[in-house]
């Protein structure tokens, strides 16, 4: 076929020639003068007038009346511009004729081709009929691929020729036979087979972009001159007689005739029709005419359907989209959101894997590499991509991330949407590996290398087969800008939220003013009548022991104490208030020697009864506020000493590493850097009580039993350990002890887990 190697080659030679197909006659007119400069050397006969009548002539002499100004208008033909028409001799011979103006418009020259009328041919009424039965057939198409292959039957019906093809190009100016309808006498199919790109050179495929067809009815056709000898530009010119190259291979091909039409999309040639015949084949210009019409109709009916099956594509993501979009504006943890549903994640960008990643959590979705690839992939990327660029779109990973060869079954294709490079928020699809199977019309690395291009057209046509590896399906446009709105829409939710969370800040910081101011007038003006009905009630049991009987000093006793506990509640009330806004002073603290010295004071207060105090390994040095800490610790402690009723307490003071936590706590997220824990064999706690004994002045028991409290310890320990950023929580048999586990900060790194 004409659109392989050395077929088109001799256009990247300059274009000029002096050779035509002798099925018609060429003529070039000087534009000025309208006279006739070159001719083919068969345009005397073509024409029927005698050549000294036709050599230096105008125009005008040679042909009948013509519409009027005809010859004039073609002083003006704008370059790429064919025009056609029908055309008497003055000898009465009745010619089909084409004028075009060439690319490098050669010395103001117009060119004429003229080829004779068939003498009989069918009415207009029969080609308008023809046509309309074949875009009839075209029209009912179901789908692209059908549009094509319909296409192909009917140039075939309409030309007889044995094999009609549609030859496609990929984005690397590659192409492949995409549909092909053929007769037995055709031989082999060619569908499927694909061409490298160096078999069109740039200039054939400028040429395709301007000639309306490219016709040879006999490549054994001797061919016609140029009279006087002279090199024309004929570029764009239909009758240009083919190469040598071109004749050859098409002769090892077996071809004997062919007739190209380009097909554009755009203004860009998308592909190409390619008709062959075994024997040389003559089509009239009619026929030829209505092919042109049908590849025009086709190339309209596929920019159509394309742009069909592209908008509902766009639209099938754009639901998607919707319904994610909608979900994330209302949710607090936008990562479980976008992996709620597998089907539409991986759909927003017709994706096989997806990983997304919150804060440095990583969560997969589908077939995807593992988690650590993954995050070595986000690395590899973090650096890769440029910093405005949010996208990373590729369909051959392998070859830009060489480790990508180890798991190129699940991505090979990645796109990657950058959410927040800040805030480590980032969500990749992946595609796999598709083994491409390239059936080569011929060794295409013979075709690239020019040494073997220069020695001649090829003379094998058998199949030779590449597997390719390492590429997946390319990602569309539509996917690519999917991807990109879904980050837009994320981007100002959060942008919502940080308004919405400086909103809520500021009526923070009104409220803990107004504790602020609370804490104050209670210390100041609550106290002092309390501290006055405290004494009063002492001065009354005093001095007025003697004039009450028993229930009357009773009852003042208890109003001591009331009046006492009350004050001590408010005292807690305000140091718990002060916690909560005292700016935290942190240092480097050995946590081992902070235990061990608090360990003594506590056994200083409480010499009666000592717990055996177990330490499996020091404790690691850390930064936090020691004065607060140690408050914590003593808490902690004093409440295991206290709640244990065991005949031998003791109390277990260690910490647990990151991966002693993943193994203990497998479901837990995120892992902290330390954690700590305080464990003792007393009485544990209830399940239904794990939580509420953090609450302020919280108490499971009588208000002296176990030695009394006020119920604020645990308070104030989970105050002291929000203040560090950290997380308390406790775990525990009834009856059997309890531990309770905490951590002093969370910061980690973003993509370690
Ligand atoms: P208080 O000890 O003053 O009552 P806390 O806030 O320290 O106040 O504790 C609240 C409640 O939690 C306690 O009343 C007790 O019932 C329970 N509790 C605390 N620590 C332990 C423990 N180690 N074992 C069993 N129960 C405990």
């Amino acid at each position: 076929m004409a659109v392989t190697t050395g077929a088109n080659r001799y256009l990247e030679t300059p274009p000029h020639g002096d050779r035509v197909q002798p099925h018609g006659a060429l003529i070039a007119i000087d534009d000025a003068s309208l006279t006739i400069g070159q001719t083919s050397t068969n345009a005397a006969r073509m024409l029927g007038l005698p050549w000294e009548a036709i050599a230096g002539r105008t125009v005008a002499g040679c042909f009948q009346d013509t519409t009027l100004g005809f010859w004039e208008s073609l002083q003006t033909l704008a370059e790429g511009r064919f025009y056609r028409c029908n055309l008497a001799t003055t000898a009465g011979q009745l010619l089909h004729a084409t004028v075009h103006r060439p690319p490098s418009n050669f010395r103001g020259t117009v060119i004429l081709e003229v080829e004779p009328l068939a003498a009989i041919c069918p009415s207009l009424e029969t080609h308008r009929d023809t046509l309309r039965t074949a875009l009839a057939r075209l029209q009912r198409a179901t789908d692209c691929e059908d549009l094509l292959q319909a296409a192909t039957g009917e140039l075939q019906q309409l030309t007889g020729c044995d094999r009609v093809m549609v030859y496609r190009f990929d984005t690397t100016g590659a192409g492949a036979v995409v549909a092909e309808s053929r007769s037995l006498a055709a031989g082999e199919p060619y569908l499927g087979l694909h061409y490298p790109a160096e078999d069109i050179p740039a200039a054939a495929r400028v040429a395709y972009q301007h000639c309306p067809l490219r016709y040879i009815p006999d490549f054994g056709a001797a061919p016609a001159t140029l009279s006087p000898s002279e090199p024309l530009d004929l570029d764009w010119s239909l009758l240009r007689y083919p190469s040598d190259c071109c004749r050859e291979y098409h002769a090892n091909m077996g071809t004997a005739a062919l007739l190209v039409l380009p097909l554009l999309q755009s203004g860009q040639l998308w592909g190409l029709i390619s008709c062959h015949h075994r024997q040389p084949r003559y089509l009239a210009p009619e026929v030829r005419a209505d092919c042109e019409l049908l590849a025009q109709f086709l190339a309209l009916e596929l920019a159509d359907r394309r742009h069909q099956e592209e908008r509902a594509y766009e639209r099938q993501l754009q639901v998607l989209r919707a319904d994610i979009v909608a979900e994330l504006a209302s949710t607090r943890d936008p990562q479980a959101t976008l992996t709620a549903s597998e089907p539409r994640l991986l759909g927003l960008a017709g994706a096989t894997g997806a990983a997304t990643c919150w804060g440095g959590k990583i969560s997969l979705v589908g077939r995807t590499p593992s988690r650590a690839a993954v995050r070595d992939l986000l690395t590899w990327a973090e650096t890769g991509l440029e910093r405005e660029e949010n996208l990373l779109a590729t369909h051959t990973l392998p070859a830009s991330y060489p480790q990508a060869a180890a798991f190129s079954d699940a991505a090979s294709g990645l796109l990657l949407l950058q959410i927040s490079r800040l805030r480590h928020w980032a969500i990749l699809w992946f595609r796999p590996e598709v083994p491409r199977t390239v059936d080569w019309a011929g060794d295409p690395r013979g075709s690239a290398n020019p040494a073997i291009v220069a020695t001649g057209p090829r003379t094998s046509f058998a199949r030779w087969r590449e597997i390719q590896r390492g590429s997946a399906r390319p990602w569309h446009p539509a996917e690519l800008a999917s991807a990109r709105e879904l980050r837009n829409a994320i981007v100002s939710f959060v942008l919502h939220r940080t308004d919405e969370l400086e909103r809520l800040n500021r009526e923070l910081a009104r409220s803990n003013q107004e504790l602020a101011s609370f804490a104050f007038a209670a210390s100041h003006d609550l106290k002092e009548p309390l501290r006055g009905i405290h004494n009063y009630a002492i001065f009354l049991l005093e001095d007025y022991a003697t004039r009450l009987d028993a229930a009357g000093r009773e009852r003042l006793q208890v109003l001591v104490n009331l009046s006492q506990r009350m004050e001590n509640l408010i005292d807690v009330l305000l140091y718990y208030s002060r916690l909560g806004q005292a700016e935290l002073e942190t240092e480097s603290t050995d946590l081992d020697d902070l235990v061990a010295r608090e360990i003594e004071l506590l056994s200083l207060s409480r010499p009666q009864v000592s717990p055996e105090f177990r330490r499996p390994r020091p404790l690691p040095t850390l930064c936090c506020d020691p004065t607060l800490v140690r408050e914590l610790f003593g808490n902690l402690i004093g409440n295991a000493w206290k709640y244990n009723d065991k005949a031998k307490p003791w109390i277990e003071i260690g910490y647990l590493s990151p991966t002693e936590q993943a193994r203990q706590f497998p479901q837990r997220d995120p892992q902290l850097p330390v954690l700590l824990y305080v464990r003792d064999n007393g009485i544990g706690i209830r399940d239904r009580h794990q939580q509420a004994i953090f609450r302020l002045f919280k108490r499971l028991h009588a208000r002296d039993r176990y030695g009394g409290g006020a119920g604020a310890g645990l308070a104030i320990v989970q105050r002291i350990i929000e203040r560090h950023g950290g997380q308390i929580w406790v775990e525990s048999t009834y009856g059997e002890g309890a531990t309770f586990y905490f951590s002093l900060g969370s910061e980690r790194d973003p993509y370690k887990t």
